[in-house]
C-alpha cells in the first residue's frame, strides 16, 4: 500500500535535538536494521549519561533511569519492561541505542519535558517547567526551578519475581482487549448467528469472556468497550500506551454472496502490515469502513493520513507478527473451521497501537458451522481460552528475552 511505503521514506536519517541549550543533529544508524542513535550523540545536547556492564547497559536522561542489555529489543523503566523496536549495540566502541526508546520513552515518562515531532524527526526539549510556588526561589528564578528528580528504583532482577503459578510469568502485564464495531455499527450482519445476533454482539461477549480469562490468569485487561456502545475506531488503540503490554482486537469474518460465501470457514490473525491477497484486502476494508462511524475523524485527514501520521508504524512489526503467529497457532487448534494463518493489512485499528497488536478474525458467521460455534457458550469459551494460551506464550517468550544476559545468566 502506497501509505507504508511512504512511512518507509519518511524514516528519518537524522534526528534534531532542540533545548534551550541549543540544537543538534543527531544522526540517525539503519546499521543493524532498525533505527538507532549514538549514545555519546546525545551526551552533549541532552546531559544523557550511560554505562555499559558486561551486556547490561544503563541510561540516566532528565533524572530517568533506563536499563537495557546489549542485543535485547526492550527497556526497563522502574519495574516495567517494554518492547522496543530494535536492540541496543556497540559498534566500534560506540554505544547505539534504539531511536523508539528516544522518540517514545524517553518524551513519555518527562512530564512534558521532552517531546518528540515524529514528522519533523525533533526532539524539543522545554525550558524547565516552573516548580509549584512553594518551592520557587525568592523573586521566580528559574535555574532552581527544575521539576524533583523522582527517585526511580533499581530495576528488578526478572528472577526475583515470584512466578505465577498458572502462567509462569514474572512480570506484571496489562493486556488491551477490544470488541470490534459495537452501538449504531453492528459489524457484519452474522448470516448464521441465531437470532439477531450480529458480529457486535459476538466480538463483546468473547471480549468479556476473555477479560475474565486473563484477569484469572494474574493478568491487567482493560476492555476499549464492555457495553454495546461505540467507540471510535481511531480511538481504540489509545487505551493502549503507557499502561499496556498489548492489543488484542476481536472481529468475526465474513465472505460476501457468491460462490465462496458458504465454504469459507476457520479463524485467522492479522497484524498490521501492507495487504498482499485479495481476501487480506477485502477483510482490511471491511474493518477500516467502521471509520464511518466514528464520531470524529482527524481535521482535514483520511484514513491514510491518519496512518501516515505514525511514523513509528513499523515499530512493533516483528513482535506482532510473533504475537499472531502464536494466537494464531492456538486458536486454530480447536477451531472447527481449520486455520486460515496469520494473515497482514493495513488496519487502522491496528495503526496507532504503541506495543505488539493483532487483530482476530475468529471464525465466519457466513459459514454455517463457525457461525453457531462463535455464538455458542461453548466455542466461545474455546476461543477465549486458545486467544488467552496465545497471549501467554509470548509474553512467556517476552519475559524469556528480557532475562537474556541479564544477571545470574
Ligand atoms: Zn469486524
Amino acid at each position: 500500500m502506497i501509505a507504508l511505503l511512504l512511512v518507509a521514506a519518511l524514516l528519518p536519517q537524522q534526528v534534531l535535538v532542540a533545548t534551550p541549550r541549543g540544537q543538534a543533529n543527531v544522526p540517525v544508524s539503519f546499521e543493524r536494521g532498525a533505527a538507532a542513535v549514538a549514545a555519546s550523540r546525545l551526551t552533549q545536547p541532552l546531559g544523557l549519561a550511560s554505562s555499559i556492564d558486561g551486556t547490561a547497559v544503563r541510561v540516566v536522561l532528565g533524572g530517568r533511569t533506563f536499563d537495557f542489555d546489549l542485543g535485547a529489543p526492550f527497556v526497563r523503566i522502574g519495574d516495567a519492561a517494554y518492547p522496543l523496536v530494535g536492540a541496543p549495540y556497540v559498534v566500534r566502541d560506540t554505544l547505539f541505542l534504539p531511536l523508539h526508546w528516544l522518540a517514545e520513552f524517553v518524551p513519555r515518562l518527562s512530564g512534558g519535558r521532552y517531546r518528540w515531532d515524529p514528522v519533523r524527526a525533533r526532539l524539543d526539549e522545554s525550558a524547565p517547567v516552573v516548580a509549584p510556588v512553594a518551592l520557587s526561589p525568592p523573586g521566580g528564578g528559574t535555574t532552581s526551578a527544575l521539576p524533583p528528580v523522582t527517585a526511580v528504583p533499581p530495576a528488578p532482577t526478572v528472577g526475583a519475581n515470584t512466578p505465577n503459578p498458572i502462567t509462569g510469568l514474572r512480570l506484571r502485564h496489562t493486556i488491551v482487549v477490544d470488541p470490534g464495531h459495537g452501538g449504531i455499527d453492528p459489524g457484519n450482519p452474522g448470516l448464521h448467528f441465531p437470532g439477531r445476533l450480529a458480529e457486535k454482539d459476538i466480538t463483546l461477549a468473547i471480549g468479556r469472556l476473555l477479560r475474565a480469562e486473563l484477569v484469572r490468569r494474574g493478568l491487567t485487561v482493560v476492555l476499549t468497550r464492555s457495553t454495546d456502545t461505540l467507540i471510535d475506531l481511531a480511538d481504540r488503540p489509545l487505551f493502549c500506551r503507557a499502561e499496556c503490554d498489548l492489543f488484542v482486537s476481536i472481529h468475526v469474518n465474513s465472505m460476501p454472496k457468491g460462490q465462496r460465501q458458504g465454504r469459507v470457514s476457520g479463524v485467522e490473525t492479522y497484524f498490521l502490515s501492507d495487504a498482499k491477497t485479495e481476501d487480506q484486502k477485502r477483510v482490511t476494508q471491511m474493518e477500516n469502513d467502521a471509520m464511518r462511524f466514528d464520531t470524529q475523524t482527524p481535521a482535514g485527514d483520511g484514513p491514510l493520513a491518519f496512518i501516515l501520521k505514525d511514523l513509528q508504524l513499523n515499530e512493533y512489526l516483528r513482535e506482532s507478527a510473533r504475537l499472531a503467529e502464536l494466537v494464531q497457532g492456538r486458536v486454530a487448534a480447536i477451531h472447527p473451521g481449520g486455520d486460515r494463518g496469520v494473515q497482514q493489512g493495513p488496519f487502522l485499528v491496528l495503526a496507532a497501537a504503541r506495543r505488539p497488536a493483532v487483530l482476530v478474525e475468529a471464525g465466519f458467521a457466513t459459514h454455517k458451522e463457525d457461525g453457531p460455534f462463535l455464538a455458542s457458550a461453548l466455542g466461545q469459551r474455546r476461543i477465549v481460552n486458545a486467544i488467552a494460551d496465545g497471549v501467554v506464550a509470548y509474553l512467556l517468550e517476552f519475559e524469556r528475552k528480557l532475562a537474556v544476559g541479564g544477571p545470574g545468566r
